[in-house]
This record gives structure tokens, C-alpha cells and sequence, in this order.
């Protein structure tokens, strides 16, 4: 069996340097706002070649934070990508913020900039670039489109430690940019962590101010914060994890690289290959009007693969008044995307055997009856393009 991600096994070279930070942690005393965080802080901004990191809780609160700072008036509109994960939606909402949900380029799945002109309108504040799966978004468009309209650019960097644009670092383009370090990204602790990086100095500090109460001084509160930290064991995690980042990002590109190379199903749509260097490959994901049948047969042989995701946020119960959206490029991706397993850990015999797996199957058209997706829409031959 291989699984689409065991995190014992991506852990395993570190896991005694995890353990030894762990212990020393423990017996310092001191387990919040310390040197380990501080640390961690200069090392990843400077990993990312901008000048602020602030650590926080998780990655959510990351993006939370980053609007909170921002201090858009009420009912200020948002432009995000339709086909982004829900934590990108959940605080623009949660802060009552108007959500504008735009369509990905079918090909990148990201953003598509052709489009964003469309959605502003004067109470348009901000639009938040999703890095889907790895790959930083097209940033010099939005960038000057932003410029041009005098509105915020955040990123949503939660799946793309490392990754690089035109040369720069996913981290060093957008006003903000939102990191996530749950245990399965690239850049992973062994709990909840996140961080924010920008270049700007008064948000970095609002920041600071935000997670901890709104206090940099104890019981002197200057603004209505949050408890959002990044405590010090997964601080003191990351410190170790981070000099292997680069590596561990060569090695999933080696695995992207042997996918493109090799596989070869028919009606397949492949991701993008034309910045197989920068992006990181947090996932590898490919486009198949048979998914489920796809999906089903790996399992079948061993293979785990997984989808990201399965559901729209428009599509959730979570979010009835987006219900009425009609989205078809998303909706489409939600039906027809299958994330292959890629990890660091995975052994070049392992990604030889996903290959020929995958090569030998066969899309019988004809015998293919629709197949249903979760969202209860069929997909037949007529939808693929
Ligand atoms: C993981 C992820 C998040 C949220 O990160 P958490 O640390 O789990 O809160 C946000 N956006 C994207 C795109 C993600 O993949």
C-alpha cells in the first residue's frame, strides 16, 4: 500500500533532532513568546527575502490576522479564488468582509488575472492569491492591477514554502503573505503553527500587537487582539526543519518531474510544467473527466491518491447565500481533480510503480457510464473539453 502521506515516515529523518529540541524546550520553563519563536521568526523571513516574519497559531488565523491589520471598513469586498481551500474564505467572512469568488485558469487552477478587472468595483479593499498546490500565482498582473486600483494584495502561501515567481520568494511580492505549518505542508511542524511575512513594517508590528491580546507590554492592551501564538516547542520544530526545506522541495520536484515525464492516460490534463523550478509541489494534481473511476482503481492497486478539493466553498452548507453562484471552471475542477501521492518520503520505486499503475488504465469511452461526484453532478464525455 502506498499511502497518499504518512507523517511518521516524513518525520522519521528528523526525529532525533525533534526530540532533543522537545526536551530542551521542556526543561527551559519557558514556552510562549521566547527564543525559539524569535528565532524562527529572522530565519524564515530571511527565507522567504522579506524582512518580517510573525509567527501565530496556525494559518487560518494567519490570513485573519492579516485582514484584521489591514482594517478594512465593513462590507469592503475581497476577490479570492473560487477553487481555494475554505480557510482562505472562512475570515474574510468571519471579519464581515463580502467575499467575491473568481474563477482559476482551468490550466493553472490559480487565479486567473484575465478576470480579476472584472470583479472590482469601488469597495473592492483587497484580493487574496491562493499558491494552490505549490505554484505561486501569475503576481506581476495582479500586482499592477492592484497598484492601478489602490487595493491590497495578500497571499495565501499555505501550500508553497519556497516557491518563486520571476525570482522571487512566495513571501516577498504580496502587502502580506499567510503561511501555514500544519503537519502536512511542505513546511510542516508537528502541530498547529503559522506565520505572516511582509516587507511592511506597520502591519509586521500591528501583527505582533494582534496575536497576543493587542499587548506588547503586559496589561497594556493598544488594540483588540486575539490569542494567536506560535508556541515555542513547534517553533523550536521548525528551526530544524527549515534548513531542510530546500531539499525536501528538490526532491518533490524530482517526483513532479518523473509524473510529467511519464505518464500518459489519455484525456489526463497534467499541471502546469512551465515553472517546474519554482513551484514546490506541495501536490501534484491532475485533471481526469473519470476521477472517481481513477481514484477507485488505484485504491484497488495499492494507491492512495486524494482530492483537493472535493467540494467548492461556494457548494458548502457552510455558505448558503453562495449557493446561487454558478461557477462552472471550479465546479468542473471540484468533479475531475486527483492529487497523486507526493511527498519526500516517497522512494523513486514507489513513484515508478504510481506511474505504470496509472499508465495501465484504460478509459474504455463507451463503456463509461456518467459518474457521480460528491457534489451530485454527473460528469459524462461531453463535459470534458
Ligand atoms: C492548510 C491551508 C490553510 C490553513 O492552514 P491551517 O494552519 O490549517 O489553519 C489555508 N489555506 C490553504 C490553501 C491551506 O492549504
Amino acid at each position: 500500500m502506498i499511502p497518499f502521506l504518512d507523517l511518521r515516515q516524513i518525520n522519521s529523518p528528523y526525529i532525533q533532532e525533534l526530540e532533543e529540541a522537545s526536551l530542551q524546550v521542556v526543561r527551559s520553563g519557558w514556552y510562549l513568546l521566547g527564543e525559539s519563536l524569535t528565532s524562527f521568526e529572522n530565519a524564515f523571513s530571511a527565507y522567504c527575502e522579506a524582512e518580517y516574519c510573525v509567527g501565530v497559531a496556525n494559518g487560518l488565523d494567519a490570513i485573519s490576522l492579516i485582514l484584521k491589520a489591514f482594517d478594512f471598513p465593513p462590507e469592503s469586498e475581497v476577490i479570492l479564488a473560487a477553487n481555494t481551500y475554505i480557510a482562505t474564505l472562512l475570515p474574510v467572512t468571519a471579519l464581515g468582509l463580502t467575499p467575491v469568488l473568481a474563477e482559476p485558469d482551468p490550466a493553472t487552477m490559480l487565479l486567473n488575472p484575465e478576470l480579476l478587472e472584472n470583479h472590482i468595483t469601488g469597495k473592492t479593499r483587497a484580493i487574496i492569491t491562493t499558491d494552490l498546490y505549490g505554484r505561486s500565482c501569475e503576481m506581476a498582473p495582479i500586482l499592477s492591477i492592484a497598484e492601478k486600483h489602490g487595493i491590497k494584495v495578500i497571499t495565501d502561501a499555505a501550500q508553497a514554502h519556497g516557491a518563486r515567481y520571476r525570482g522571487r520568494r512566495a513571501g516577498s511580492m504580496a502587502h502580506a503573505t499567510a503561511f501555514s505549518f500544519y503537519p502536512t505542508k511542505n513546511l510542516g511542524a508537528l502541530g498547529d503553527a503559522g506565520a505572516v511575512v511582509t516587507s511592511d513594517r506597520a502591519v509586521a508590528e500591528r501583527i505582533r500587537y494582534l496575536r497576543n491580546y493587542g499587548s506588547l507590554v503586559r496589561y497594556q492592551n493598544e488594540y483588540q487582539g486575539v490569542n494567536s501564538r506560535l508556541d515555542e516547542i513547534q517553533a523550536a520544530f521548525l528551526n530544524i526543519k527549515l534548513p531542510y526545506l530546500d531539499r525536501d522541495n528538490a526532491r518533490r520536484k524530482s517526483i513532479a518531474r518523473r509524473y510529467l515525464e511519464e505518464i500518459s492516460l489519455e484525456e489526463a490534463r497534467l499541471p502546469p510544467s512551465d515553472r517546474i523550478d519554482d513551484d514546490v509541489w506541495h501536490l501534484f494534481v491532475i485533471q481526469y473527466p473519470y476521477r472517481d473511476r481513477l481514484k477507485q482503481y488505484l485504491a484497488e492497486k495499492g494507491i492512495q491518491a486524494d482530492i483537493h478539493y472535493p467540494t467548492p466553498i461556494h457548494r458548502q452548507n457552510a455558505y448558503p447565500n453562495l449557493s446561487h453562484l454558478q461557477l462552472p471552471v471550479t465546479e468542473k475542477l471540484s468533479r475531475e481533480v486527483l492529487s497523486l501521492p507526493l511527498h519526500p518520503a516517497l522512494t523513486d520505486d514507489e513513484v515508478s510503480r504510481i506511474i505504470r499503475v496509472i499508465n495501465l488504465y484504460k478509459t474504455a469511452i463507451g463503456s463509461q457510464q456518467s459518474e457521480t461526484s460528491p457534489g451530485g453532478r454527473a460528469a459524462n464525455n461531453l463535459s470534458h473539453e
